[in-house]
């Protein structure tokens, strides 16, 4: 094989001069007899699921799939159109958040759809959305990110979401009885919702499990918040898939829930629950999850920055020049919920911080399939897309977890609970090209990810000219 080099395309750009990535074309002795739009070279591929990387690897790529990974000296059987030597680089499956959301309302459509780069700058290229009120404008993306007419992650949405009579976000839909239950869950099956996310603005603990139990004989995956006056190990005998933050896993470990909910305290019992979590019930509670398979979206980073709100100055973080004035406007809010928690002495977020923190090790120990999920998003103060996500798998680790095992909840987790691993997960033939590239080893260490240079996602490659372009189209005042 002859490795024939036509332009050093990466010259101008110093980050990427580690790489001297190049453009080059294969011309063999004997004629290729595989052919591919892109042949990455000489990449180290990392297993995130074995924790290993293999040196030496070709990956070749048709479209947006990857159709043959294997050893350098099968390259020659290949015909590119386009080629790269990556010099050992580390090549990685795209990252999943598994929560963000996109809303605000119609007034700031255009400002959440310049969300979506700021996504992928961060090698996220799938997003599970966890609901909103722009609803018709996310299917919209998603379509259009599909078709490659639109640079963003591939989009997984749960449509509205569902909730009581007083709703605690607009766009819900309000479920109160069965049969309204029923007609919910066909009007986000009508827009092809990905999965049913439930809310607790004043959602009953019957139409909960209702909710739970519906979506269950149609095969609608059901994950959420959960009424603080329900009981997460009946939602999981119904066929629950999954539960956003750890509230209510944490009510489920302490041998005081019974009563409190007699109580009927609301969040109001949560500082209670921290006291009285018991670990040996916790390992029960743990054990039946994992048995069920029950995702569980633990959210720490956001909970994390909203705890600290009010101390620290975010007025200067570099990622607001790419939040839109009117989703800056939007963080007010938290800040204002934060000053009247102080000034009620409610320590419910720094008191939960460090539990839920401690909760994630026996967790995973105990077989939960945990998501990383940055609930970025408006409203959700100063948790940006992207960098949010990157915090998560960040808490992940310093709760106890291997870069490697932190990884799996964002890259093998995600397409998990959409029963979609055939697609996603691991860089292998037939899976999806989304892929990151990168200059350190991620399994090493977290902040590798870091070191991102290239994204590769719905069939696009961007170094790190296009990512520094698509940046630059949705800077507020660009210069
Ligand atoms: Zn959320």
């Amino acid at each position: 094989m002859k490795l024939t080099i036509h332009v050093p395309v990466m010259k101008i750009y110093p980050s990427l001069l580690f790489f001297s990535l190049i453009l080059i074309t294969l011309s063999c002795n004997t004629d290729p007899v595989k052919t591919a739009d892109l042949i990455l070279l000489n990449s180290t591929v990392i297993h995130v699921d074995s924790a290993k990387t293999i040196p030496g690897q070709f990956i070749a790529i048709n479209g947006r799939n990857i159709l043959e990974v294997g050893p350098m000296a099968e390259a020659a059987d290949w015909k590119a159109k386009e080629s790269r030597d990556l010099q050992g680089a580390f090549v990685m499956p795209g990252l999943w958040d598994n929560h963000v959301h996109f809303r605000g309302g119609d007034s700031l459509l255009k400002e959440n759809q310049d969300l979506l780069p700021l996504f992928l700058a961060y090698g996220i290229t799938t997003v599970r959305d966890a609901g909103g009120d722009i609803t018709p404008a996310v299917l919209q993306w998603q379509q259009d990110i599909t078709q490659g007419e639109l640079p963003g992650p591939r989009i997984f949405s749960s449509g509205p979401k569902l909730d009581g009579d007083q709703p605690a976000w607009p766009g819900s839909i309000v479920v109160t009885s069965s049969s309204e239950v029923s007609a919910a869950l066909d009007s986000i099956n009508v827009i092809g919702a990905d999965y049913v996310k439930m809310y607790d603005g004043n959602l009953s603990p019957e139409n909960y499990y209702e909710i739970i139990r519906q979506a269950e004989e149609r095969g609608m995956k059901t994950t959420g918040h959960m009424p603080m006056q329900a009981n997460l190990l009946d939602a999981v005998a119904l066929g629950l898939d999954g539960t956003e933050h750890l509230y209510y896993v944490l009510k489920a470990c302490s041998p005081k829930a019974d009563s409190l909910t007699a109580l009927d305290l609301g969040y109001g019992m949560v500082t209670t629950l921290v006291d009285t979590y018991n670990a040996e019930l916790a390992e029960k509670v743990y054990k039946t999850l994992a048995e069920n398979e029950v995702y569980v979206t633990p959210t720490n980073y956001i909970g994390h920055i909203l705890a600290n709100v009010l101390d620290e100055d975010h007025s200067k973080d570099s990622l607001l020049q790419y939040v839109g004035p009117g989703i800056q406007k939007t963080y007010e809010g938290r800040v204002k919920s934060a000053e009247r928690a102080r000034a009620s002495g409610n320590s419910m977020r720094s008191k939960t911080e460090g539990q839920f923190m401690s909760m994630i090790k026996p967790m995973h120990q105990a077989g939960i399939p945990l998501l990383a999920g940055s609930d970025s998003g408006a409203f959700n103060s100063y948790v940006y897309p992207g960098e949010s996500l990157w915090g998560e798998l960040q808490f992940m680790v310093k709760a106890g977890l291997t870069p490697a095992e932190a990884l799996a909840t964002s890259v093998i987790n995600g397409p998990r609970f959409f029963d979609i691993t055939s697609a996603y997960g691991s860089v292998a033939p037939g899976k999806r090209a989304d892929l990151l590239i990168l200059e350190e080893n991620p399994l090493e260490d977290i902040d590798h990810l870091a070191s991102m240079e290239i994204i590769i996602a719905g069939g696009a490659v961007y170094d790190q000219k296009q990512l520094d372009q698509l940046l630059k189209s949705i800077k507020n005042n660009p210069q």
